[in-house]
């Protein structure tokens, strides 16, 4: 799997519970084919206090969702789409599978 999805990329989330949600990815994890997307897939995670006298917390973590359960937001056509890959001599660029361009 390729780094289809990168930071800071608009997203559509097409499967689970945020289905229909829309985000951007703050951090991509492509050795586990999975992203962050902000304020997305988020999970109440208590913590422990640190020293004695100190109150657990709970914090909201956004947890990392499958690059499978996701689609790409093109940021010129603005449709959710697939990403193609085009290579002009050494570059290799990714491509809108709607419009063509390239994102
Ligand atoms: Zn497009």
């Amino acid at each position: 799997m390729g780094v289809k999805i990168k930071k800071g990329d608009q997203v559509l989330v097409i499967a689970g519970k945020d289905r229909g949600r829309k985000g951007k990815v703050i951090q991509a994890l492509p050795k586990g084919g999975r992203v962050v997307v902000e304020g997305l897939n988020i999970r109440k995670k208590h913590v422990r206090p640190k020293k004695e006298g100190e109150k657990g917390q709970v914090v909201e973590v956004p947890v990392p969702l499958p690059v499978s359960d996701v689609k790409l937001i093109c940021p010129k056509c603005g449709k959710p789409t697939r990403v193609g890959y085009k290579i002009e001599g050494n570059k290799k660029y990714r491509i809108c599978k709607k419009c063509n361009r390239e994102i």
